[in-house]
């Protein structure tokens, strides 16, 4: 289990620095006053990267525990909720806001290009009668990436609160959360952080926390509710035990980005992330997208006759390293190449792009020319 590599599109690649910092000697988290004031430490950094001064949690369970919990916290029984669909997560919040009792309806649109900003616009000036939405960064099974920029701006015009799942591309891809007006922003340890998985990243507007305060029915369940952590800070105390390795592995990995500086991370999974696609395109491959790539993982369609599982599996057999496919309809079509956080580099790129063509060689793929020259050659 121990010596593979892995170049999913998480969880990811980690450095030692950080797996070193996950074996130091801890203190009692519940009662040890100077661990909350390492946690809020811990949690600024993370606002500092994502640029808002809103409350950012690290709550004590991988991605998905963001995604529910702030599901969990908004919805109210028969609350409209706009589910913006481009992707496999993307239509996932469906499941989340109806189990909480609210009503999905869904603004789906191809799998194979960023959420269409026009095409948005239209439907709400028809309907826009929406507690809140939901929408992701990038959307993994794919790799699109929709411009937040534009659609949460435009949902805060109707005064529809909104979540996003950027949990695939925080880190790698821009992200202002006060800019944007992103009142839930959900992020993972295990993605372009490049922390081990286990934690959700959860920062939440004050008009967030206002309609949670003002919700009419109590929260079911209490894992999932924000509101137990509104006051963590001011009463020095957690709402249950928290995994005090955890946190001091992601600090590590925060510091690590910091000292780099979030600006020249991003600028670096552009660079890895261009020169990947292109070099792909060259070599003869197809990217599944049409636009709307996202810097941290890269969606290529494999030709029927070798198959996206034999092409991994050779890859895991003969390499002993861990590449994706995808999810559902896609599982046998694409492969998805991972080149986030730590693997957004340039001598880990180049140790896969070299296992990929000579893979693709072994199962009767004629590529044209070398992966990894044609890399090099768009390396700019
Ligand atoms: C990884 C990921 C999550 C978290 O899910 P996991 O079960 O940890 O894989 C949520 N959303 C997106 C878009 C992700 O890529």
């Amino acid at each position: 289990m121990n010596n593979k590599t892995v170049y999913m599109p998480g969880p990811t690649n980690i450095k030692e620095n950080v797996r070193q910092a996950r074996s130091i000697k801890t203190t009692n988290p519940d009662i040890d006053i100077e661990f909350v004031e390492f946690y809020k430490n811990t949690c600024d950094k993370i606002g500092k990267i994502i640029k808002t001064t809103n409350d950012v949690y690290i709550l004590n369970g991988e991605g998905i525990l963001g995604l529910e919990a702030a599901c969990a916290s908004l919805t109210e029984k028969g609350d409209r909720v706009l589910i913006i669909d481009n992707g496999v997560f993307g239509k996932g919040f469906e499941d989340f806001v109806s189990m909480y009792g609210g009503k999905a309806i869904l603004f789906s649109e191809t799998h194979k290009k960023s959420i269409d900003i026009d095409k948005l616009k239209n439907f709400l000036e028809k309907d826009n009668d929406f507690k809140y939405a939901t929408l992701v960064h990038c959307d993994t099974p794919t790799g699109v990436l929709n411009d937040l920029s534009k659609i949460c701006p435009l949902l805060k015009k109707y005064n529809i609160l909104t979540v996003v799942d950027s949990v695939a591309a925080m880190v790698g891809e821009k992200l202002l959360v006060d800019e944007w007006k992103i009142d839930i922003a959900l992020g993972g340890s295990q993605k372009a952080i490049s922390a081990q998985p286990g934690l959700t990243i959860v920062s939440v507007s004050e008009d967030a926390k206002h309609f949670i305060r003002s919700r009419k029915t109590r929260v079911t369940g209490f894992y999932c509710n924000l509101s137990i952590w509104e006051n963590y800070y001011k009463n020095k105390k957690f709402p249950y035990t928290m995994p005090i390795s955890d946190i001091v592995s992601i600090d590590k990995a925060l510091d690590n980005i910091l000292e780099e500086g979030i600006e020249n991370v991003i600028e670096r999974h552009r660079r890895i992330a261009n020169s990947t696609r292109t070099a792909l395109k060259e070599y003869g491959l197809e990217l599944f997208l049409e636009d709307g790539y996202s810097n941290t993982v890269t969606a290529i369609n494999i030709p029927k006759n070798i198959g996206a599982l034999n092409l991994t599996n050779h890859i895991l057999n003969k390499y002993n390293t861990i590449i994706g496919t995808s999810l559902g309809e896609y599982v046998n079509k694409l492969l998805r190449l991972g080149h986030m956080g730590e693997n957004a580099k340039l001598e880990r790129i180049i140790y896969i792009l070299n296992i990929l063509d000579s893979s693709l060689k072994d199962l009767g793929f004629q590529g044209k020319g070398c992966l990894v020259e044609l890399f090099n050659k768009n390396y700019k």
